[in-house]
C-alpha cells in the first residue's frame, strides 16, 4: 500500500513532440528537422513529476483520451510513482503539443488541450478521498476553470494550502478563484496579465525583473492573494506577501532570490520545476520559514534548465541538495 498523498496536483497532461530545426518554417514551407523527441509534458503533469521527485507522495488528477497517448500517460505516471487518478474521455483526445526549437534555442509551440479542457468538475469532486492527508493542492490553468474551482473547494474543506501557477492566464479567470489561493507563482508575463485584469494596472512585463523591490512588492500587493512568488527566469524570483496575511512563515514581507549559477541549455518547463518543487518543499520543510522552501524551488528550477525536456528534466531532492549543500 503506497503512502497517502501529501500533495495533490489537479492539472493537464500533454504529450510533447519536439522537433529541432535550424530555423522556423515560413507559411507553406516544409523543412527537415535534425532531431525529434517525444515525451511527457503539460503543466500539471510536469509539476506533479517535479513534486514527486522531491520525495513527497503526490497524486495527479487529470483527463486523457481513450487512445494510445493516454495509455502512455498512465504508464509514465506509474513509472514516476505518481498516484494517477485519470478521467478517461471518449469525446476528446489526449492533449498533445508540437514544439519547434530553433538553433538559437527559441521555441514555437502549438498545443491541442483535448481532454484537459473536458476534465469534469464532478470527477474532481469525486476525488475527495485523495485530499484526506493533503497538505498542499497545486493547480494551473490548462484545464477548464470549473475543474480548478472544484479542486480549490476540496482543498478548502481539507485545510490544504492552495498554490496556483496561473499559467496560461485564462480570459475568464475570476477574482474569486484567486482569492481562494494562498500563494500564486506567476512569471513576468503572467503577472502583467493578472495586474491588467484584476488591478486595472498596465505594466511592461519585460521591465518587471529589474524594478526596485519596493515597486514590485507594491504591484504584487494589488492582487487578491496573500502570497505572490514571481518567477523571473534568469533573474531568479521575488516573494511578496501581505503584512497581515503571511500564514506561510516569512519574517519579512518581501525579498528576492537571485538565480543559481548553472549551465542552462533548455529553460522549457523551468516554471513547472519551480512550482512543483515549491509544493513539495512546503511539505518537507513545514514549520520552517517560507524562504527555505522558495530557495529549494529556485535551486530545483535552475537544475532543470541543465537538461533538455519537460517532465524528464525535473531533478530529484537529493540532486538539489547535493549540488547546493
Ligand atoms: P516555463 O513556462 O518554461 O515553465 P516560466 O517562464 O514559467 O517557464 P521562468 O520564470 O522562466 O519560468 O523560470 C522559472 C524559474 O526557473 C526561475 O524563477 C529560476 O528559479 C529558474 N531559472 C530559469 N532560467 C534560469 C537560468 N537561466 N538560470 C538559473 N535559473 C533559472
Amino acid at each position: 500500500m503506497s503512502a497517502p498523498a501529501q500533495v495533490v496536483v489537479v492539472g493537464s497532461y500533454n504529450h510533447d513532440h519536439v522537433w529541432q530545426v535550424d530555423r522556423f518554417c515560413r507559411p507553406g514551407e516544409t523543412r527537415r528537422a535534425h532531431g525529434f523527441v517525444a515525451g511527457p509534458g503539460g503543466k500539471g503533469f510536469n509539476q506533479a513529476v517535479a513534486c514527486v521527485r522531491q520525495g513527497v507522495a503526490t497524486t495527479f488528477v487529470g483527463a486523457i483520451g481513450d487512445d494510445p497517448l493516454g495509455t502512455t500517460a498512465r504508464a509514465l505516471a506509474d513509472a514516476e510513482g505518481l498516484h494517477g487518478r485519470w478521467q478517461i474521455r471518449d469525446d476528446a483526445p489526449t492533449g498533445a503539443a508540437g514544439i519547434l526549437v530553433d538553433a538559437a534555442g527559441q521555441n514555437q509551440i502549438v498545443v491541442a488541450l483535448g481532454a484537459n479542457e473536458r476534465l469534469d468538475p464532478a470527477f474532481v469532486r469525486a476525488q475527495r478521498g485523495a485530499f484526506a492527508d493533503a497538505r498542499v493542492l497545486l493547480v494551473q490553468l490548462e484545464n477548464n476553470l470549473d475543474a480548478v474551482d472544484a479542486a480549490l473547494d476540496l482543498a478548502g474543506v481539507a485545510g490544504a494550502t492552495c498554490v496556483l501557477n496561473p499559467a496560461p492566464v485564462h480570459a475568464d479567470l475570476a477574482a474569486d478563484t484567486l482569492r481562494r489561493c494562498d500563494l500564486v507563482t506567476p512569471n513576468e508575463t503572467e503577472l502583467a496579465l493578472l495586474l491588467a485584469r484584476f488591478a486595472g494596472t498596465e505594466v511592461d512585463a519585460d521591465a518587471l525583473a529589474t524594478l526596485p523591490d519596493a515597486e514590485l512588492h507594491a504591484l504584487a500587493r494589488r492582487l487578491p492573494v496573500p502570497c505572490v512568488v514571481i518567477t523571473l527566469g534568469r533573474h531568479g524570483c521575488f516573494v511578496s506577501h501581505a503584512e497581515d496575511g503571511d500564514r506561510l512563515g516569512d519574517a519579512v514581507a518581501r525579498y528576492r532570490l537571485p538565480a543559481e549559477a548553472v549551465r542552462a541549455i533548455d529553460t522549457t518547463a523551468a516554471g513547472d520545476a519551480f512550482s512543483g518543487a515549491l509544493a513539495a518543499a512546503l511539505v518537507r520543510l513545514a514549520g520552517r520559514p517560507l524562504i527555505e522552501a522558495v530557495r529549494h524551488a529556485n535551486r530545483a528550477a535552475a537544475l532543470s534548465t541543465e537538461r533538455v525536456g519537460a517532465a524528464r528534466a525535473m531533478p530529484h531532492w537529493e540532486e538539489v541538495r547535493a549540488r547546493f549543500p
